[in-house]
């Protein structure tokens, strides 16, 4: 099934998190924009966070099997009424052997039958605990899918979304209250999710009850590890099992330009950390890439076997992944934004770092923008969700938006300004936001509305643009599909600015 639709289709049965259901959290696929199609009790407990009238968090503590073929997994609930629960939908049948137990009082533990998919948890007055199985292996080999459950060269691919318990029902606010997850896995064998940590426990991922749904890109497996530091983050890469030629070296390189490129373009790394997964697949050359975020960050880059070390340096995908990681998560109509501005920013961000020269961001902006203009039934951008309109409409949006902001402040502000206003409020990939918290803030930073109001122009309505007259305002010459740039043209300094960034005593 699409993963996206199956997603929504999943999403829209979870009542008590009905407000999930709209928001894009498939977040970030990665189409390219150059094609069209992206226990014991003493031991299962984990210290609840303790903060003064919070309501106690659920706590997971999950060990692995020799290879994680099966979790066996501990939820500890807080006191609180009758509550039920399920995994991913598509994931239900591979819950067994599901037990709960009072934690006040000497019962036994007792069968959990379930209703359908769910499990219903009768009321406990003083927490209890529950206790299931959950098998790996059987989900992987059934779903195939990393966004879910899958066996990728021995390793598992799966979020803890798959395979943790979520609450249906029984929970007032799942925007308030917080899960804690712990992973043990045995010797030799790994765990990496993109969750964030906890705050007060390194050992311990946390997040709020309402990002389970649908959580960030997690591995089980013999995985080689390495860290890649930037400013105001980490990028914590897994290099999942199989082949590739490319060395390490060059692997932290590839990571290190592209967290440079994004940590540049919007003053700091988007995220305390993320989790980047490296999948090598058979053929060869860099491939589709993934972000997932809700509590976290992660990405998923497929790397081909026989990748050279010059294509991997030229690659554009992993930039564009950690553009989704700087922006928060949207309604799923708004979709053009995050893709748009990816496919905006990510040659900007490669530019301004000297990977690609200027010449090359005005080549692919004037060879692709035109497929974002709206065809005859276009209905606006909010209401236009084709190949074309996502990716390069809202590169359009974000271009046409990134040049009237320089207009109107001469060339003092920028769509930077407000991208970088954004990740500094919270606004990434962790998070999701309205529609118009982000442009709000993003016009805040600038001085002008132009975000606001080109959105409210664009987003129920097809508006053309004389792309022709823009380039020649540019100084932007095409011609045999090779590039040329006209240092006399009225706002040759706005586009030079654009491909160069800000002056340096505005750089971070
Ligand atoms: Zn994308």
């Amino acid at each position: 099934m699409n993963p996206r639709l199956h997603l929504l289709l999943s999403l829209a049965s979870l009542a008590s998190l009905a407000s999930f259901a709209s928001f894009a959290l498939a977040a970030g696929c990665a189409a390219p924009p150059v094609a069209p199609l992206q226990a014991s009790a003493a031991a299962s407990a984990l210290p609840a966070a303790a903060l003064p009238g919070a309501t106690a968090p659920i706590t997971y503590v999950v060990k692995a099997g020799p290879r994680a073929e099966v979790l066996t997994v501990d939820m500890t609930l807080p006191p609180g009424p009758a509550r039920t629960f399920r995994v991913e939908e598509a994931a239900a049948s591979f819950v067994r052997d599901a037990t709960f137990v009072a934690l006040s009082g000497r019962g036994a533990a007792e069968a959990l039958s379930a209703e359908g998919d769910t499990l219903r948890v009768p009321p406990c007055p003083g927490g209890c605990r529950v206790h299931y199985r959950f098998f790996l292996d059987e989900a992987a080999a059934s779903l195939d899918d990393v966004g879910y459950a899958a066996e990728r060269n021995g390793a598992y691919l799966a979020p803890p979304s798959t395979w943790l318990l979520q609450p249906l029902s029984g929970v007032p606010d799942p925007d308030v209250g917080r899960f804690r997850l712990r992973v043990d896995t045995p010797p030799g064998l790994r765990f990496v999710s993109g969750l964030f940590r906890a705050p007060d426990d390194p050992s311990v991922y946390e997040a709020r009850l309402s990002d389970l749904p649908r959580t960030p890109y997690a591995a089980f497996g013999v995985l080689q590890r390495f860290e890649v530091a930037a400013p105001g983050g980490v990028v914590d890469v897994a290099v999942l099992p199989g082949a590739i030629d490319v060395d390490h070296d060059h692997l932290r390189r590839w990571v290190d330009d592209a967290a440079r490129g994004i940590s540049t373009y919007f003053g700091r790394f988007p995220v305390p950390s993320a989790l980047v997964i490296i999948l090598p697949t058979p053929d060869g050359r860099p491939g589709f890439s993934t972000a997932l975020g809700n509590g976290g960050a992660s990405v998923i880059a497929r790397i081909g076997r026989s990748t050279t070390t010059e294509a991997l340096a030229r690659s554009w995908e992993l930039t564009h992944e950690f553009v989704h990681l700087s922006f928060p998560n949207l309604h799923l109509r708004h979709s053009w934004l995050e893709e748009g501005l990816a496919t905006y920013v990510e040659p900007i961000a490669r530019a301004r770092l000297g990977i690609i020269k200027p010449e090359e961001v005005w080549r692919g902006l004037a060879l692709g923008l035109p497929k974002g203009l709206p065809e005859p039934d276009d209905r606006g951008l909010d209401h236009t969700p084709t190949w074309g309109r996502t990716y390069w409409g809202g590169a359009l949006f974000c271009f046409l938006a990134d040049l009237e902001i320089r207009e109107r402040t001469g060339n003092a502000r920028s769509l930077d300004d407000a991208l970088r206003a954004i990740v500094a409020e919270g606004g990434n990939i962790s998070v999701r936001w309205p529609i118009e918290q982000a442009l709000d803030v993003g016009d805040r930073a600038t001085g002008v509305t132009v975000l606001s109001d080109l959105y409210a122009r664009w987003k129920d309505r097809p508006v053309d643009v004389d792309l022709d007259a823009l380039w020649r305002r540019l100084g932007v010459r095409l011609a045999e599909r090779r590039v040329f740039l006209d240092p006399s043209a009225p706002l040759a300094a706005i586009r030079d600015a654009i491909a160069a960034g800000p002056p340096v005593s505005r750089a971070p």
